[in-house]
């Protein structure tokens, strides 16, 4: 059979949406995208995208990642229930002091981000045994290698995926399949917009005023410049993942923003941990002013970047 079936979700918006159209438009016609989403009221953007591939080789399907019958149904509308790929798209992300968040909002962090992919992979991974082939794509982050402030729940939700795919890649190498993690750092997507929405409605009544004035004055500033100087587009994070999917040899982890990387060499290059803690701690703690100026030259280089690409081509204009 010439092409591969891939299944993908979270599917909407964002990274999901970026890969589903590179993948159905791919002009080798390598893949059929079966593109998912939890709520099918709105495929509209995922539609308008995929144009003419829709029902060719783009089709949407409804898939909820904290729903086991949820991924099952979508998996047996599948001729021969054959995904080649399987990409773990679905993500929230949840930022904040630990006070302010409630049980029930952390455990969806973990539900949808970790245990979601443990549902999939339930699902689909015993048949890719059987034909010892196929390929498990997973979206962490580079905050499933590096701890982030006030971002504790998300990055043990990432971490825990890091961990499960870490230790499932050596039985999937005895059977012929393969399992990547793509680790972006930030991306501009829909993402961000739902923090800050949660954060604006957020009861910070629990949180004492230090730790109020960090998270408000500091790390919510330097969060959003992090994503306008460092930030990437969810069509290059996509581009990236058709380079792990279309590998011959796929690699097992793939940052696709290389500044990010010194950060995780950090790591493993002080196993008592003290080198990255102590490193971000005198960053964002003791030259804040160096870290805020450095950003503002990244935004300017990137602003220069995009200007020097040229303009983006204009919509047509309405009839
Ligand atoms: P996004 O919010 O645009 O996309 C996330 C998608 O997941 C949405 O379509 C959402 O509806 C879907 N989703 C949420 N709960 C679901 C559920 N229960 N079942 C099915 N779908 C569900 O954000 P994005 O940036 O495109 O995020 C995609 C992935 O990339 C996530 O796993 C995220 O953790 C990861 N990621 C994002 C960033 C970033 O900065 N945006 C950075 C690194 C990693």
């Amino acid at each position: 059979m010439a092409y591969k079936n891939v299944l993908i979700t979270g599917c909407s918006s964002g990274i999901g949406l970026a890969l589903a159209v590179r993948l159905a438009k791919d002009e080798l016609k390598r893949f059929k995208v079966i593109a998912t989403m939890r709520d099918m009221a709105k495929k509209g953007p995922l539609e308008e995208k995929a144009g003419e591939t829709l029902e060719k080789t783009l089709q949407i399907l409804p898939l909820d990642v904290t729903c086991e019958d949820s991924v099952r149904q979508c998996v047996a509308t599948i001729p021969d229930q054959r995904v080649d790929v399987l990409v773990s798209n679905a993500g929230v992300g949840l930022i904040g002091p630990l006070e302010c968040h409630s049980m029930a909002a952390m455990q969806r962090v973990l539900d949808v981000n970790f245990l979601g992919l443990v549902r999939l992979v339930r699902e689909v991974f015993p048949s890719m045994k059987r034909r010892r082939q196929g390929h498990i794509v997973v979206m962490s982050s580079i905050l499933g290698q590096q701890g982030l402030l006030f971002n504790d729940v998300y990055c043990a939700s990432k971490f825990a995926v890091e961990g499960f795919c870490e230790s499932l890649a050596l039985q999937a190498l005895k059977f012929g399949v393969n399992i990547s993690l793509l680790e972006p750092g930030p991306v501009v997507t829909e993402f961000e917009k739902k923090l800050y929405d949660e954060v604006a409605s957020m009861d910070f009544s629990k949180v004492d005023p230090e730790t109020r004035d960090i998270f408000q004055g500091f790390y919510m500033a330097y969060s959003k410049d992090v994503f306008s100087a460092l930030g990437q587009t969810p069509e290059e994070v996509a581009e990236h993942a058709v380079q792990v999917i279309g590998a011959a040899r796929p690699p097992f982890r793939c940052q696709t923003n290389s500044v990010y990387t010194p950060l995780t060499t950090l790591k493993h290059a002080d196993p008592s941990g003290r080198l990255p803690l102590s490193a971000f701690h005198q960053l964002v703690f003791q030259h804040d002013r160096l870290f805020r100026a450095s950003l503002s030259l990244l935004k300017m280089l990137q602003w220069r970047k995009r200007r020097d690409l040229g303009p983006l081509p204009r919509p047509p204009a309405p009839p």
